[in-house]
């Protein structure tokens, strides 16, 4: 009866943890399969050298300062013992060439108004109205968010419509179209708004205003945090969760194939080692897709292969990023770093909409236009990851695995040292002495990301947070629910991307596939 569960998970990023954490807590048997040698997919930390580097994490929200799916799975599982948030300080601060000299956002929606009121006087009644209004999406979502039992749903009813008014009014408009209607052709306060746009999408024309004033809402009420330690603490413990219920976690183990009982329900999955060998089966009848639907596409019988990927097959894929750790000889703040994160807007880029352009430039060779950059020292927080003199820096841009694609090994090596070595140059610029004291780096590319993580395209968010082309309530048809019985997507690709985002859509996995 050994390989028998109640529950297998594949994959071991946040989501998939999330779900079998969950459903381990529930008093099942879960297995977990990763095909990578450590857990957490992107939500991990690895050694080059004698540098740690942080694979994913800058920034995430804490659950106990504003509205994140986060906060009840970490009382759920008791995690806030485990897992420390440490906040970065200011959200960033952004050098932009329209801006004028770097500028930095604090947190808190008041600091944040008296900020930006400070350089652009002339805005100051739009920046008002602009943040009242994110901060009623952020408190509407709380609504939405929260437990209600009956009564007060008859009590609160009537005035809900006006209370949800600020989400009701832009279920269908796109990040440019609500900037816009503020800061009319303003570039520069767009920018200062949205400067860490990489992070999210590379098109303000088609990122859905809703999913950029949630997220980023977040960060403006309750300012980011860093995970001390690294994100695969909360991997770690997750992980240790799932044991310690008497689940297991195996490594090194790729899901091949999806079994299905006669019903056409789930009934187990084979798998075998990454390094090849003997394929195993392991019996259970709840499945959770952590990687990707493409790549479960593929473990189904060939006749439900169809219907099973008919919701995704034309949703556009998230944005995917190159991510560079440097390990510097000195504290970046001795080079003249002012924050944890900084934005870097290149001079050529004069609209938001020129984010559009930055993926693409890392099909050539360095030299002519930069890609915007998001840069994040972890040596000026209790990160965990400073290790004895070695200060890490974290540099992410985006790209798109076209890029990388059709190079021989030779030539994919001579473009990404070009890149990484352009990258250092370009950061010497910035604050003299950087080049110098940079004594260890690594650069994952948009290739990386799809071989390490399995995921098409190198997508990191899931599906792109595209403004909705229908509208249900609640935007993109977005479920963990799938056309198999038994089988349920538990990843970033069934709900928002992110930390927040694939854990929020594990959960979400876990409780529908607990009620079913
Ligand atoms: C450079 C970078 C910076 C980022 N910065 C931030 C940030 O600051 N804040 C934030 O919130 N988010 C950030 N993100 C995004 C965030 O990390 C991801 O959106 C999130 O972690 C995705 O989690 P997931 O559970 O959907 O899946 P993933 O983490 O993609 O994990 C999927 C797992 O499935 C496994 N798998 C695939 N196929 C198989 C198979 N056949 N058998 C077994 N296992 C399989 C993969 O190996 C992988 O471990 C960043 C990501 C990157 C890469």
């Amino acid at each position: 009866m050994d390989n028998h569960y109640e529950a297998i998970v594949i994959g071991s990023g946040l989501g998939g943890l999330t779900a079998g954490a969950l459903i381990t807590d529930a008093g099942h048997r879960v297995l977990v399969l990763e095909q990578n040698d450590a857990f957490g997919g992107a939500a991990t930390t690895y050694h080059r050298g004698a540098m740690t580097v942080e694979a994913s994490l800058h920034e995430t929200t804490d659950p106990r300062t504003t509205a994140d799916p986060k906060g009840e799975i970490f009382e759920a599982l008791d995690l806030y013992q485990d897992v420390e948030f440490v906040p970065v300080g200011d959200f960033y601060e952004v050098r932009c060439p329209l801006i004028g000299a770097p500028l930095s956002l604090p947190h808190g929606t008041e600091a944040l108004g008296r900020c930006l009121t400070e350089r652009f006087p002339h805005e100051a009644d739009s920046i008002h109205r602009f943040l009242k209004k994110v901060a009623a999406i952020e408190r509407a979502l709380r609504i939405i968010m929260e437990k209600h039992d009956g009564m007060w749903w008859l009590a609160h009813g009537a005035e809900l419509p006006l209370r949800l008014w600020s989400v009701l009014r832009d279920m269908r408009s796109s990040l440019s179209q609500v900037l816009e209607r503020y800061f009319g052709d303003n570039e520069a306060i767009k920018f200062a708004l949205a400067a860490n746009l990489t992070y999210y999408s590379d098109d303000p024309d088609r990122m859905w205003w809703l999913m950029y004033a949630v997220a980023q809402g977040g960060f403006f009420h309750g300012g980011g945090n860093y995970l001390k330690g690294g994100s695969q603490v909360l991997s770690d413990r997750l992980v240790d969760r799932i044991r310690g219920g008497g689940g297991e976690a195996l490594a090194g183990q790729t899901a091949v194939e999806i079994l299905l009982g006669e019903q056409g329900a789930v009934s187990g999955v084979r798998y075998r080692p990454r390094a090849g060998g003997d394929s195993t089966v392991a019996h259970a009848p709840l499945v959770f897709a952590n990687a990707a639907p493409h790549v479960i596409e593929n473990m189904l019988p060939r006749v439900q292969r169809d219907q099973f990927m008919a919701p995704y097959r034309d949703k556009p894929l998230s944005i995917t990023l190159f991510s560079i750790t440097l390990g510097l000889s000195k504290r970046p703040a001795e080079l003249g770093t002012r924050a944890y994160s900084t934005m870097i807007i290149p001079p050529w880029m004069e609209r938001l909409t020129d984010f559009k352009r930055c993926a693409a430039l890392l099909a050539g060779l360095p030299g002519g236009r930069f890609p915007a950059l998001g840069i994040v020292d972890y040596s000026r927080i209790d990160s965990g990851l400073v290790d004895g003199a070695l200060f890490p820096v974290s540099i992410v841009g985006l790209d798109r695995l076209e890029n990388w694609e059709g190079l021989s090994d030779t030539q994919y090596n001579a473009r990404k040292n070009a890149w990484l070595d352009a990258v250092i140059e370009r950061l010497d610029k910035e604050w003299p002495g950087f080049a110098d004291a940079v004594v260890q780096k690594d650069m994952a590319t948009a290739r990386t990301m799809h071989h390490y993580l399995n995921t098409p395209g190198g997508a990191l968010y899931g599906f792109a947070p595209e403004v909705p082309d229908r509208l249900p309530f609640t935007g993109p048809p977005r479920t963990p629910r799938t056309s198999i019985r038994g089988l349920w997507l538990a990843s970033a690709y069934a709900g928002a991307g992110g930390f927040s985002g694939a854990m929020g859509a594990g959960a979400t996995a876990a409780k529908a596939a607990l009620h079913e």
